[in-house]
């Protein structure tokens, strides 16, 4: 597949190295054709993208106009720097010292990532970004919120929390960002967002982002945008977006020992694998553990300390494999997932597309494997029927797929995997049924 032409090259390599000699100013980069400040397209360059995504090409130039935006695209196109551009730009020649523009984003893992982008982007500018979210002490975000940054990057509830303490200052806002509304909304925070929008000053410009249109958020969009100008990335189906799928049939009780037999395969690199549900996804980390295989977890019921570590020794590569259920693995940024693996098929199709845009992001490439009890066909059928192809079954050779279910045991984690064949193998040992 050839690569879409904004894939990311490390910040290592300059862009300028691969500009041909003699480049004349029609030659200039998508982002130069962008209204932005050199000082922001240095920050551009220097985060390592060399073309827009279709979402910023089409939001920035509206953005830096001053209008209201509704923008929708699929996960993994660029939302956060299609509005952390502009938003920067508006602000270049504010002063110091005050919140100019707030980021409400439903996930510390998602204000968290935003706020790293943020550092990048603004790295030329005098603007500071700070992350508001629950989990962690208050007071450096305190000290935030009193000045110490112009932009603040919130999830909710805990903006709420220190709103109630009275030393929040909105009244020089200029900009309000509704980041990934569609899941702000799924997860309750309807109520308290509106508490927040009401705190707001009105003469300002809002921009919503959101993955997908459900009828709640265009109605939030209709009671807080002005004039809105809709931008909307045409929805591709995930196949487009370079990701191999491969269903495996497999008996629910087996599912545990099939995936230590695929983690066997030495190209699955790193590998973030998807449980339905909390309980699910520490059973099986610890029995990857006993099977050999180092995990981390990431659930809701984790600190956000835990998080952090279990993301960072993903990133560093120090467990190659990361169990996490939906909802955390929300804003997890890892370049260069190697494999999702949907140990559980998602009742919703809309979870599959999220998840597998977890690998693939921003145009790599990415395989997807999802074990299938024959009691979640029915949600594959459905799941292949959205995004609009079939998904090839395939059986892992050399798998004893006839070993008997344990007695007194229901389904999930299968029983601790028996060691031979523990051979790693470069080649692929997954094969199509024809
Ligand atoms: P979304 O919010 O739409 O899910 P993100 O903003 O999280 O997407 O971006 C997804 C990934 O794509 C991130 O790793 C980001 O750094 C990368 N990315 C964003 N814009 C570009 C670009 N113009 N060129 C290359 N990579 C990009
Ligand atoms: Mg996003």
């Amino acid at each position: 597949m050839t690569p879409q032409p904004w894939v990311r090259v490390p910040s290592c390599m300059s862009a300028d190295k691969d500009t041909p000699p003699n480049t004349s100013p029609s030659d200039a980069t998508g982002f130069d054709r962008l209204p932005l400040h050199s000082k922001l397209r240095k920050g551009v360059q220097e985060i390592g993208y060399l073309e827009p995504t279709p979402i910023q090409r089409d939001t920035i130039p509206h953005a830096v106009a001053g209008r209201d935006i509704i923008g929708t695209a699929q996960t993994g196109t660029g939302k956060t720097a299609a509005f952390l551009l502009p938003l920067l730009e508006r602000l270049l020649d504010e002063p110091r010292g005050r919140t100019l523009a707030l980021i409400l984003t439903p996930t510390r893992e998602l204000a968290l990532q935003a706020d790293g982008f943020l550092r990048k982007l603004a790295g030329h500018t005098h603007l500071r970004g700070a992350a508001v979210y629950g989990g962690v002490g208050m007071a450096d975000q305190e000290r935030a919120l009193r000045g110490g940054a112009e932009i603040i990057i919130a999830t909710p509830g805990r903006l709420l929390d220190h709103m109630g303490r009275g030393y929040v200052n909105f009244r020089a806002l200029r900009i309000l960002v509704l980041d990934e509304a569609d899941r702000m909304l799924d997860m309750g925070f309807l109520p308290d967002v509106r508490r927040i929008l009401r705190q707001l000053p009105s003469q300002r410009q809002t921009m919503l982002f959101s993955a997908t249109m459900p009828p709640e958020v265009v109605s939030l969009s209709r009671e807080f945008l002005r004039d809105p100008k809709m931008v909307q990335v045409e929805e591709r189906t995930v196949a487009a977006v370079g990701v191999t799928h491969l269903a495996l049939p497999v008996p629910s009780h087996l599912k545990t020992d099939l995936l230590l037999n695929l983690l066997q395969d030495a190209t699955m690199t790193s590998v973030l694998v998807f449980t339905r549900t909390k309980h699910r996804a520490d059973r099986l980390a610890q029995q990857l553990a006993r099977g050999g295989v180092a995990a981390g977890v990431i659930h809701g019921n984790r600190s956000q300390n835990q998080r952090v570590r279990a993301l960072e020794g993903f990133r560093l590569g120090e467990h190659r494999v990361l169990v996490a259920t939906d909802i955390a693995a929300r804003g997890v940024d890892v370049k260069d997932v190697s494999h999702v693996v949907n140990f559980d098929v998602p009742h919703e199709p809309e979870t599959y597309v999220h998840r597998v845009g977890r690998t693939a992001r921003a145009q790599q490439r990415g395989d997807a494997y999802t074990l299938v009890a024959p009691e979640e066909e029915p949600d594959l059928v459905r799941i292949e029927r959205t995004i609009g192809m079939r998904i090839d079954r395939a059986k892992v050779p050399g798998f004893s797929y006839e070993a008997p279910r344990p007695p007194g045991r229901s389904g999930g984690p299968g029983p601790r995997p028996s060691h031979q064949d523990r051979r790693f193998s470069q080649r692929r040992r997954v094969y199509r049924r024809r």
